[in-house]
């Protein structure tokens, strides 16, 4: 198995057991060792431990800001975003915050490069905990993801106004009257 030097998020395997064991940020799953965290694997080949080096300690997100961003990962029961805006103010430090996401496997909260917003909860060993179970939380801006084009709100979902295709989102109050659309053009 090679080992990878890219970011690691939450479950992600990084080495298997019979090569490490697990350290700081991991554990095992009787056959893999995965990452608790978002963070930069790290294999000590003497010891043969293999860890993640939790991201950046966040100085400026802290519990009770309102932080807007795309998703950047979708997991089992969690999703990740990569933070851009906190409290409007536009952030350039490549935080990312995770989500729980209870109920997402029935339920479609959010997709791959959605942009949301979320209010962060707490920091746990430089892991940012953020939730979008508030009315103003949630999606901000998204599009169709059969054909792309542009889509409204429809009580908890969204419809396609080109194909008419209809999607479940947890939206924000907010959805459809910012101007994060802007976001798309980077
Ligand atoms: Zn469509």
């Amino acid at each position: 198995m090679t080992l990878s030097q890219k970011p690691a998020l939450p479950g992600d395997k990084i080495a298997i057991i019979e090569e490490f064991e697990t350290g700081e940020n991991t554990f095992d799953d009787g056959q893999s060792i995965r990452s608790l965290v978002v963070g930069t694997p790290e294999f000590d080949k003497t010891s043969r431990i293999a860890r993640i080096s939790g991201m950046r300690r966040p100085a400026v997100a802290k519990s009770g800001d309102v932080v807007t961003g795309s998703v950047a990962a979708l997991m089992n029961n969690m999703f990740a975003i990569n933070i851009l805006y906190i409290n409007g103010k536009p952030t350039h430090a490549g935080l990312e915050c995770i989500c729980q996401a209870k109920g997402a496997k029935k339920r479609i909260l959010v997709r791959v490069g959605d942009i949301v917003t979320a209010k962060i909860l707490s920091l746990l060993n430089g892991v940012i905990h953020a939730t979008i179970s508030e009315p103003e939380l949630g999606v901000l801006f998204t599009q169709c993801i059969k054909c792309g084009a542009k889509v409204i709100a429809m009580s908890n979902n969204i419809k396609c106004i080109d194909c008419g295709y209809i999607e479940e989102r947890k939206l924000s109050t907010r959805f459809g009257n910012s101007d994060f659309i802007k976001f798309n053009s980077n």
